[in-house]
């Protein structure tokens, strides 16, 4: 194990659950560290990661494939929603179980669509943005080494 902290390659999990940059897993994505508040700027995300400076907003639109990340995320809280309900509360045909259900999911679901947007666009930037704990010098390399096979005309 490493004595330096900053070298340990940070999980997967945790940095999206911490909305954490894809590239470095260190830098946050948003701007306000509570999804609630303030509310309004609940989305609002820097231009750059303040750790490592890779774009946020990769490309222009590159955000609007999150909806398909959001449905999955919404999806499997519904499910979860329901075993716990069907466990703790059960449901029957004989009496109104399943419509308090309804009514408390979609609560949850209203209640946890801050956190669930964040996560959907965390997500789908780490679909894109691979980890790379030296960024930007290889980006920077990469560049240099593209520069250097160009053909002088
Ligand atoms: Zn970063």
């Amino acid at each position: 194990m490493c004595a330096d902290k900053n070298h340990e390659k940070p999980n997967l999990l945790k940095s999206i659950l911490g909305n954490k940059c894809a590239r470095c897993r260190r830098g946050s994505i948003y701007k306000t560290k509570n999804p609630y508040h303030p509310l309004k700027e609940c989305m609002e995300m820097p231009e750059k990661c303040p750790v490592c400076g890779q774009q946020i907003e990769v490309e222009i639109g590159f955000y609007y494939g999150t909806g398909y990340v959001s449905y999955a995320l919404s999806v499997a809280l519904c499910v979860a929603s329901f075993i716990a309900w069907w466990v703790f509360f059960g449901f029957s045909l004989y009496d109104n179980r399943i419509y308090y259900w309804l009514i408390a999911n979609a609560i949850l679901l209203l209640g946890m669509q801050p956190l669930l947007m964040r996560w959907a666009r965390t997500i789908w930037m780490a679909f894109f943005v691979y980890y790379d704990k030296d960024w930007p010098d290889t980006a920077e390399q990469r560049r240099q080494s593209n520069i250097s096979i160009e053909p002088n005309i």
